[in-house]
C-alpha cells in the first residue's frame, strides 16, 4: 500500500455480506420509471444499493443526456418508498454538491471521467471534508496508472471508502463485448490495491442482456466483491443503453444462478489435496524455469553464431516452422491454440532480444 492511503471497505459500511448488488436503470428518467424500477428490484430482496445516472455523458449529442438536477428528486423518493441507498454517478463539482445536498449515499466517477485528472480533481476537491463513499469506474482506455491516480487524488482529499467499478476498456477491435473486459488489468489494479474492494459492472462490459450472467460469475470467481448492473422496468424501452438492460424478475434469476465461491476453505482434505497439486505446480514451474533458461542460452551462442558468419538474426521461415509445429504439438497436448502463439510469441521476442544483445556487443579489443 503506498504511504498515507487509507482504504475502507463499502460493502462493510453498508453492513451487507458479500457480493455486494448495486442495481437500477442505465437513467433516471421519468419520476414513475425510477421509483417502479427501485421498487421492483426492492421487492427481490437481492439488491443492496439502487443506481441510475443524473448526467449521462454520451458519445454523440443529441442523445439522451439526463434528468438532471430534477432527477436526483425521484431518486430521493425512491430512496424513501424502498429504503434502498442511492447512487449516481458525478463528472464535476456543480454534481457533487447537488448530489450531497439531496442526500445521495454513495458517488461514482464514470469512466469518461476518470481519463481526465482535470474532472476528476474538481471532484476530489468538491469531495474535500466530506466522508462520502465514492466508486471510480476505470477509464475508458487501458490505463491502470491514471485508474489509480483517481483514487490517489480522492484519498488526498480525504475520501476513506472507495471501491473500484471494473466496466471494461474502449477497443478498436470489435469483439463479442462492447467493451472489452481485459480482466487482467482489474486484476492489475487488485494486486497494486489489495485493500480496495472491485465491483464489476456486466452491463457495460457487455453491451447486451445475453452475455450478463456469463460475465458476472467470470467477476466473482476472480474474487470480486460486488456487481453493478443496469436494470429497468421496460428495458427495450429504455433511453439509453436499452439493449443491455434487463428487468428486475430477469436480474433475481441472474443472482439465484450465481455461485458464490470463498478464496479459500478450512476443510481439512481440501487444504491437504490443494496442497498436494501446489507442490506439483511448483516442481512443474521450477523445471519450466530451468528449460526456458537453457533455451536462452541457446539463443545467446545461435546469436554468436550468425555474427560471426554476418546472418541477420530474424529468419522468417524458421519462424513460422517453429509456430506451425508447436501449436500442432500443443493442439494434440489439449492447449488453446491462442495459449500456444501467445507464449511463442513472448519467447520468440526475447530470443531475438538476446540474440540482438550478442550481435551488438563490442567484442573485447586484444
Ligand atoms: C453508466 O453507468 O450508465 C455509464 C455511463 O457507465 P460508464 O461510465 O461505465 O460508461
Ligand atoms: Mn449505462
Amino acid at each position: 500500500m503506498k504511504k498515507g492511503f487509507q482504504i475502507d471497505s463499502i460493502t462493510k459500511h453498508l453492513g451487507i455480506t458479500k457480493p455486494l448488488i448495486i442495481s437500477g436503470p442505465c437513467s433516471a428518467e421519468t419520476e414513475e420509471q425510477t421509483v417502479a424500477t427501485a421498487k421492483q428490484i426492492a421487492a427481490t430482496g437481492k439488491v443492496h444499493a439502487l443506481r441510475a445516472g443524473i448526467w449521462k455523458p454520451r458519445t454523440r449529442p443529441g442523445q439522451y443526456e439526463g434528468a438532471g438536477e430534477e432527477g436526483l428528486k425521484w431518486l430521493v423518493q425512491a430512496k424513501k418508498e424502498t429504503g434502498l441507498p442511492i447512487t449516481t454517478e458525478v463528472a464535476n463539482a456543480a454534481h457533487v454538491e447537488a448530489c450531497l445536498k439531496a442526500g445521495v449515499d454513495i458517488l461514482w466517477i464514470g469512466a469518461r471521467t476518470t481519463v481526465n485528472p482535470f474532472s476528476v480533481q474538481e471532484v476530489a476537491d468538491a469531495l474535500k471534508g466530506v466522508d462520502i463513499p465514492v466508486m471510480v469506474k476505470n477509464p475508458i482506455n487501458p490505463d491502470v496508472e491514471l485508474w489509480i491516480g483517481a483514487f490517489e487524488r480522492l484519498s488526498r482529499a480525504g475520501i476513506t471508502k472507495m471501491a473500484a467499478i471494473h466496466r471494461g476498456f474502449s477497443s478498436f477491435e470489435k469483439g463479442p463485448f462492447r467493451n472489452a473486459p481485459m480482466w487482467d488489468l482489474a486484476i492489475e489494479l487488485k494486486t497494486k490495491l489489495p485493500e480496495l474492494e472491485m465491483i464489476c459492472d456486466p452491463s457495460h462490459i457487455s453491451g447486451n442482456r445475453e452475455l450478463i450472467a456469463m460475465v458476472s460469475q467470470k467477476a466473482l470467481d476472480l474474487d470480486m466483491s460486488g456487481l453493478m448492473i443496469e436494470s429497468h422496468i421496460n428495458p427495450d424501452a429504455a433511453w439509453s443503453d436499452a439493449k443491455q438492460q434487463i428487468t428486475p424478475a430477469t436480474l433475481a434469476k441472474v443472482i439465484d444462478s450465481l455461485v458464490v465461491r470463498t478464496v479459500s476453505s478450512d476443510n481439512k482434505t481440501f487444504k491437504d489435496t490443494l496442497s498436494v497439486l501446489r507442490d506439483q505446480i511448483d516442481q512443474l514451474d521450477d523445471e519450466i524455469m530451468q528449460k526456458l533458461s537453457s533455451r536462452m542460452k541457446i539463443s545467446e551462442k545461435i546469436g554468436q553464431y550468425k555474427k560471426e558468419n554476418n546472418v541477420t538474426i530474424l529468419q522468417v521461415n524458421r519462424w513460422e516452422e517453429i509456430v506451425q509445429t508447436r501449436v500442432n504439438l500443443g493442439k494434440a497436448m489439449g492447449l488453446d491454440e491462442g495459449f500456444t502463439r501467445d507464449f511463442l510469441r513472448l519467447l520468440h521476442h526475447e530470443s531475438i532480444q538476446v540474440q540482438t544483445k550478442v550481435m551488438n556487443k563490442e567484442e573485447a579489443k586484444v
